[in-house]
C-alpha cells in the first residue's frame, strides 16, 4: 500500500455534474458538451468525464491524441480533439474512435485523402488568430464531411468587448457558407454572453470545475478543497524571520505552523504572505515565502497542533485574486502529489 500523502485533494463530482447542468441549461436548445483537457483542467480526465457522462454529457473535448488514448471513453459519448491531426498522427486519428478538429489547410487535404467521407470536425479561426482555418480557407471545405463546425472567441469574459459581436457575425457568415451537422462557439464565458452565441453545441471548461470567468457566472459550486497537513509547529519569538529570503519577521511571539504544500503542488509564489488556510473558523495567513513543499503559516489562536490538518483557501476566484495567477492556471497546477478523493 502507498504511504498516505499528507497533502490531500477532494474532487466533489456532484458539484461538477451539477456546475455542467447548469451551463447545459443556460445553453439553451444547444447541446452542451465539455471541455475536458490537461487531464480533466487538473483534476482527473476519467473521473470528470464519468461523472459528466452519468449527468447526460455526450460531447468532450481533449487537446490532443494522447489525452485521448488515456480516456476511457464512456459508451455513448463523442471525443473531439481539439489539435486536429499533425504529421505523424494520422494512423493513430484512424484507429481512434475520437474524432480530429481540423485547423489547417494542410490537416484538411490529409484528412480528406487519409479518410473520403469519413466525418470530422473543422474550426474556423475569427479573429483569435490561434487555431484554425481563416474564412476565406473555408472554400476548401468542400466535399468534406463536417459534424461540426467550431469557432473560439477570444474575450468572451468581458461582455462589453466589441470582439465579441465581430467573431459571432464572422462565425454567422462563415457557417451559413459551410455545411456542418452542428455549429459551435461558446465556451464558459461564451455562454453568459446568450443563446445567440450557443447555436447547437457549447464548449465550457472552467464553470464546469468550479471557476467563474465573469460575474454572469456567479453562484456555480466549488468542485476542488485542499487539505495540508501540519508537519511541524514552532514558537516564534518576537523578531525572529520566518523562510526563504527571511522576508516575514515575527511582530510578537508567534506559533508557527509548517504545512506539507508548496509551489511544487501548485500553490505558487504568489500565495506569499496572501494565501490562508483555516483551523475550524480560524484564519492562518501565510507568512513568508512559499518552498518548494512546503508553506508556513500563523497559527495565531487556533487550536491546532502537529499532525492537524487544515483547510486551504482555494476558492478559486478569490484565490485568483490573491496569488495573481488565473483560475485556469491554479486549476491545472496542482500537480501529483496530492492523494485525491473524488466524492
Ligand atoms: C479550452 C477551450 C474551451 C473551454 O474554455 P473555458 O474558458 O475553460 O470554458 C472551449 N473551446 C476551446 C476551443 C478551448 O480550447
Amino acid at each position: 500500500m502507498d504511504p498516505a500523502a499528507n497533502l490531500r485533494l477532494t474532487i466533489d463530482t456532484a458539484a461538477i455534474a451539477d456546475n455542467w447542468r447548469r451551463l447545459a441549461a443556460m445553453s439553451g436548445g444547444a447541446t452542451c458538451g465539455a471541455a475536458v483537457k490537461a487531464d480533466g483542467y487538473g483534476l482527473g480526465a476519467q473521473a470528470v468525464v464519468d461523472a459528466l457522462a452519468r449527468a447526460g454529457c455526450r460531447d468532450v473535448f481533449i487537446a490532443s491524441w494522447s489525452e485521448a488514448a488515456a480516456l476511457a471513453t464512456p459508451a455513448g459519448t463523442r471525443l473531439a480533439v481539439l489539435h486536429g491531426v499533425q504529421d505523424g498522427e494520422m494512423a493513430t486519428a484512424l484507429a481512434s474512435d475520437a474524432v480530429p478538429v481540423l485547423n489547417t489547410p494542410a490537416q484538411v487535404a490529409a484528412w480528406a485523402a487519409a479518410a473520403p467521407g469519413r466525418a470530422c470536425d473543422v474550426m474556423i479561426d475569427t479573429g483569435m488568430n490561434r487555431l484554425g482555418l481563416t474564412p476565406a480557407d473555408a472554400a476548401l471545405l468542400d466535399g468534406l464531411t463536417i459534424d461540426t463546425l467550431h469557432s473560439h472567441l477570444a474575450c468572451a469574459d468581458t461582455a462589453a468587448d466589441p470582439m465579441n459581436a465581430r467573431q459571432l457575425a464572422a462565425f454567422r457568415a462563415v457557417a451559413a457558407a459551410v455545411p456542418a451537422r452542428r455549429r459551435a462557439l461558446a465556451n464558459s464565458a461564451g455562454i453568459a454572453l446568450g443563446t445567440d452565441y450557443a447555436f447547437d453545441l457549447t464548449r465550457p471548461g472552467l464553470a464546469i470545475y468550479g471557476g467563474v470567468p465573469c460575474s454572469a457566472l456567479g453562484g456555480l459550486r466549488q468542485v476542488v478543497a485542499i487539505h495540508a497537513r501540519l508537519i511541524q509547529v514552532r514558537d516564534v519569538p518576537e523578531g525572529a524571520t520566518v523562510g526563504y529570503g527571511a522576508t516575514w519577521r515575527a511582530p510578537h511571539r508567534t506559533r508557527v505552523g509548517v504545512l506539507n504544500l508548496g509551489y511544487a503542488d501548485g500553490y505558487w509564489r504568489g500565495f506569499a504572505d496572501r494565501g490562508r488556510a483555516w483551523a475550524g473558523d480560524v484564519a492562518c495567513p501565510v507568512i513568508g515565502r512559499v518552498s518548494m513543499d512546503l508553506v508556513m503559516v500563523d497559527l495565531g489562536r487556533a487550536d491546532a497542533g502537529e499532525g492537524d490538518w487544515l483547510a486551504i483557501d482555494f476558492d478559486l476566484p478569490a484565490a485568483a485574486a490573491a496569488s495573481g495567477l488565473s483560475q485556469y492556471e491554479l486549476l491545472t497546477g496542482l500537480g501529483h502529489r496530492y492523494s485525491r478523493d473524488y466524492a
